[in-house]
């Protein structure tokens, strides 16, 4: 019985695409909808919830695994720049009390300078140009 269930199941799952970035972002999504529901109670969000759980399934399914990529690598277009943001908060939220991160007035590059206050000046490491900085 159970043994061919298994067999079954096994059966169904050949060939689908499975689990991708996208994937995990439509979860977060709906998880993230879920919790802030929990307060709000709308039954749009909850619509919006059950959407993303749904396309995330959809694509988890799916045999068109040429499609579902394309769809991943548009999605990690829009998502990297927000992971490296995010990313690029929690560390300067974590080096609060040693460090500073200013931007490089000549390439835009950030620099991670030590918490020392008053007025420097520092030489970029990427550009090699040098720029004044105030640290508070
Ligand atoms: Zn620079």
């Amino acid at each position: 019985m159970m043994n061919n269930f298994k067999q079954k199941l096994i059966r169904f799952m050949i060939g689908r695409y499975g689990m991708d970035e996208m994937y995990l972002g439509l979860f977060g999504v709906w998880f993230a909808i879920t919790l802030v529901n929990a307060f709000v109670h709308s039954v749009f969000l909850n619509l919006l919830a059950f959407a993303a759980l749904m396309w995330g399934l959809f694509r988890f399914l799916s045999r068109n695994h040429a499609k579902r990529r394309a769809e991943n690598e548009k999605f990690l277009k829009l998502w990297r720049p927000v992971k490296n943001w995010l990313t690029f908060q929690r560390d300067r939220f974590r080096d609060r009390k040693t460090a500073r991160y200013r931007k490089c007035k000549h390439c835009k590059a950030i620099v991670k300078l030590p918490n020392k206050k008053g007025k420097h000046t520092v030489r970029c490491p990427k550009c090699g140009e040098r720029f004044d900085v105030r640290i508070l």
